[in-house]
């Protein structure tokens, strides 16, 4: 509990907008941002006032925010499965992605292979970096990366990296990434993971074997603008300008986020061990099963393939400016949902995951619903009645008009 009732704002899964205001927002909107918990809140006003002090500090205070840092550094390589030597505190995936690579394209001649699903932090890193020596990894029509295209043309070529994300931000598809990196390791490539959405949601144990892995805290519950990557100890510096992080990124660490990260992950570990997930999905496929019984058109995108838990994106009836305005019908609803990828939304370019898809004509009908370990399954039906009102509010054709 953070406030006293009255003022408090954030209400589990629920959100007043404006303090005062009676109707809670109802959040779907996890896989762009998780709101604090209250493990990762506790944790930050701790390390704030246990940890005051700069880690690079040379006296008794620098000491016990370095020994913080470090034990922090511990608890992510034992979830990831790799040595804290391979630890790098980051502000969040995007330095992250952007920091790998440049560090790949050091090497003037570097040839990269990067799905076509990626986010845009590692899409435009890759594509800047790289240029020309950039391959785009196609995906199914189910948004899962295409395996036998990778082994087809490992048979004939090595890049220097193959960078394919774990679990994807706008379907939440989960990548055959355990998969891909036997091949890598097959044909001795390098391989990178941007594991910003599987984090939290699913257990990290084996991550730590890919060569690159990046992911940040606000996904699952940590604060914004701390993430780390998982790198090897010859990693060049993006951002230079002093030795920290063994000369891996400069700029003085940001102990208390980086606890407050921590806490969040394990709490997130702790959930998934105890097998939360299970029936978090079944609420899930629930909300699609009551708004398919009603509107049969709404299409979940890869629906044949394995999903994160939390996520469903969809087709929806078409409307004028139809994913805005499904997203202003829902708000004024009381739900927060999104139209895809934070980065993407409000522009009107469907979303390049959905190209990737083949479904770039319907893109611009595509909504996501993301909920978070807070969402209980009142939550779900609530939105699926919501839906299910709009629909018929719009005077869209359903299962149950005459
Ligand atoms: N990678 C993926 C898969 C994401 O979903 C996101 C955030 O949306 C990022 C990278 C960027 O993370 P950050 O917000 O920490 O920069």
């Amino acid at each position: 509990m953070f406030l006293p009732l009255s003022k408090r704002e954030f209400l589990g899964s629920r959100f007043n907008p404006r303090p005062g205001m009676v109707r809670a927002l109802i959040y779907f909107d996890h896989n762009a941002t998780s709101p604090l918990c209250a493990a990762a809140r506790d944790a930050w006003l701790t390390a704030c006032e246990r940890f005051p002090a700069n880690p690079a500090s040379p006296h008794r205070l620098g000491a016990r925010a370095e020994t913080a840092l470090e034990n922090a550094r511990q608890s992510a390589a034992e979830f990831l499965e790799c040595s804290p030597l391979d630890i790098v505190w980051t502000s969040g995936a995007t330095e992250a992605n952007n920091a790998l690579f440049h560090h790949i394209a050091l090497d003037a001649s570097a040839e990269v292979w990067v799905s076509a699903i990626e986010h845009p932090s590692v899409l435009e890193a890759a594509r800047r970096s790289c240029h020309s020596r950039l391959k785009i990894i196609p995906v199914t029509h189910n948004g899962v990366v295409d395996l036998d295209w990778i082994e087809s043309n490992l048979k004939r070529s090595r890049p220097s990296l193959i960078a394919v994300m774990a679990a994807n931000n706008e379907t939440g598809v989960v990548q055959p990434w355990k998969e891909i990196l036997a091949l890598c390791c097959k044909y001795d490539v390098p391989f990178a993971c941007d594991a910003a959405q599987w984090i939290g949601k699913l257990p990290a144990r084996g991550l730590g074997q890919c060569d690159f892995v990046t992911g940040c805290a606000h996904k699952f519950g940590g604060p914004v603008g701390i993430g780390f990557m998982k790198v090897p100890p010859q990693f060049k510096p993006f951002i230079v300008g002093g030795g920290q992080e063994d000369g891996r990124r400069a700029g003085t660490q940001n102990v208390a986020g980086t606890l407050a990260m921590m806490a969040a992950w394990q709490l997130r570990e702790r959930q998934l061990a105890s097998g939360e997930t299970k029936q978090r999905e079944s609420w899930r496929d629930a909300f699609i099963a009551d708004v398919q019984r009603v509107l049969p058109e709404f299409e979940v995108l890869g629906a044949n393939a394995p999903r994160l838990w939390n996520t469903v994106s969809a087709l929806m009836p078409a409307m004028e400016d139809c994913r805005r305005r499904w997203v202003v019908r829902l708000d004024k609803s009381g739900f927060a949902v999104s139209t895809g990828s934070a980065c993407a939304s409000g522009k009107e370019k469907p979303s390049h995951v959905v190209t990737a898809m083949g479904l770039s004509s319907e893109g611009d009908r595509m909504l996501r619903f993301s909920s978070g370990w807070e969402t209980s399954r009142d939550d779900w039906h609530a939105l699926a009645a919501a839906v299910i009102s709009v629909t018929h509010a719009q005077g869209f054709p359903t299962s149950l008009t005459p």
